[in-house]
């Protein structure tokens, strides 16, 4: 569907240029025009008092979604390990499907990496499409996605599930577009429509101050990114089995336009936030950037990792790989303790569902204290002393 300007009755009143939230609509001469950036959303139709803007049938079927079953997840590796969001997006995978009633497949690409097929298994794929080969060994994304797209292509999945690591964040965009379908990037929630089985993705939009509920009606398949750490890791099943289906694996001159030439580990301290229990958090309210020497302290003494708010690493004072957030990374520890963050609505993104929530903040009406079970009204520097002195005995 396309929205148009009924010309003939446009009066050119500019209210529906007011009420376009993606400044769209212009006016040429005294007439209202619609540009490219409408995304169809029809605010302005409701808005139009002279009923001069609808919707058209710009002839964009789609596909037929009938031929279209089961729910995929990439199941991503490196160095011959699942990477955790894979096994998340299975436990969500097998909801989806279980939901539908279809077959949960994982897509497994690498080079001879026969035993993580059974590991798939076991964490609830009923099939494994596996693609095996030499050029597969690390990511490429000329390489994966030529692969994968053919497999969506014969095989057909309703749904494609990724994790939003660099290389999902890479391999989903190039995918979709190769499909013709879309793709909703870091999901926060996926559910499935009651009615007509179709995928509700929803991910937080306009700087998280709302949550929007995607659909992709009349293209196939349906895809999202899910960001590690937002769902739950499912039981593995020891010994569960399932089907394989070994992809067809060839590539022509010229299907790989990039290689791999050497894998460097970045060289700033990379801290594991998604698989840690616990977790310290320094924000603003350190003031000064020896103060995540204080946070380390606490950290060190409870076993957990360093965590940090954007403003923190906004000021320079700690790596982005320590940001919790929605622009950093999503935590779902059993402790998480924030020092001197107000909590604002981008940082609880990624850290809300965590077990139990610590808040030490020296405003006794900071938002933290709206999502923490413990809150200590004080100022960092003599509360965390004497939590560690405490601790210490
Ligand atoms: P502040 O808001 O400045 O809060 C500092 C707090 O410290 C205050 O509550 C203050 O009372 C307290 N304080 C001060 N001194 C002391 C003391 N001595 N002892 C105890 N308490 C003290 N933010 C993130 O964290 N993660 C994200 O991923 C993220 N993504 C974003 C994405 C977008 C699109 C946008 C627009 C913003 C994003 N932000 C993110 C930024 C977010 O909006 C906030 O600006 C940020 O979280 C504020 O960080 P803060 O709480 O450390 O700082
Ligand atoms: Fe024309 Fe309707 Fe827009 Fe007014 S609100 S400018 S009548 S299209
Ligand atoms: Fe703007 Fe939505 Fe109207 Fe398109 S349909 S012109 S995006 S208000």
């Amino acid at each position: 569907m396309a929205v148009r300007i009924i010309a003939e009755k446009c009066k050119g009143c500019q209210k529906c240029l007011k009420n376009c939230p993606f400044d769209a609509i212009t006016m040429q001469g005294k007439i209202a025009d619609i540009g490219p950036a409408c995304t169809n959303c029809g605010n302005c139709i409701e808005n139009c008092p002279f009923d001069a803007i609808e919707k058209i049938d710009d002839g964009n079927k789609g596909v037929d979604i009938t031929l279209y079953h089961d729910v995929w997840v990439f199941a991503e590796q490196r160095d011959n390990k699942l990477m955790g969001v894979a096994i998340e997006l299975l436990g969500e995978g097998r909801r989806l499907a279980d939901e539908i009633g279809c077959r949960l497949c994982a897509v497994l690409c690498g080079d001879k990496v026969d035993e993580l097929v059974a590991e798939l298994y076991e964490y609830g794929a009923d099939v494994v499409y596996y693609a095996s080969a030499p050029e597969l060994k690390t990511y490429n994304t000329d390489a994966y996605t030529k692969v994968i797209y053919e497999a969506i292509v014969k095989y057909k999945p309703e749904i494609v599930l990724l994790g939003a690591t660099h290389i999902g964040r890479d391999l989903g965009p190039c995918l979709a577009v190769h499909c013709g379908t879309g793709l909703t990037a870091d999901c926060t929630k996926l559910e499935i429509d009651p009615e007509d089985k179709k995928l509700m993705q929803t991910r937080p939009a306009f700087g998280g101050n709302l949550m929007a509920t995607i659909l992709c009606p009349r293209h196939r398949p349906q895809m999202s990114t899910v960001r590690p750490g937002v769902m739950t890791k499912p039981e593995r099943v020891s010994g569960r089995r399932g089907e394989l289906v070994n992809l067809d694996v060839k590539f022509a001159d010229g299907d790989i336009r990039m290689q791999v030439l050497e894998v460097v580990k970045g060289l700033t301290e990379q801290v594991s936030l998604t698989d840690a229990k616990i977790i310290v958090s320094g924000g603003n309210g350190l003031g000064k950037p020896e103060g995540f020497e204080l946070i380390k302290k606490l950290a060190d003494k409870l076993g957990g990792v360093v965590g940090a708010s954007r403003a923190a690493v906004d000021n320079g004072w700690i790596d982005h790989s320590h940001q919790v957030g929605q622009t950093g990374t999503t935590v779902k520890p059993e402790l998480y303790i924030a020092c001197g963050i107000s909590g604002a609505i981008q940082h609880l993104a990624g850290m809300q569902t965590s077990k139990t929530i610590v808040a030490i903040n020296k405003d006794e009406n900071a938002p933290i204290f709206e999502v923490a079970d413990y809150g200590i009204v004080g100022d960092l520097y003599k509360v965390i002393p004497t939590l560690l002195e405490v601790l210490g005995e």
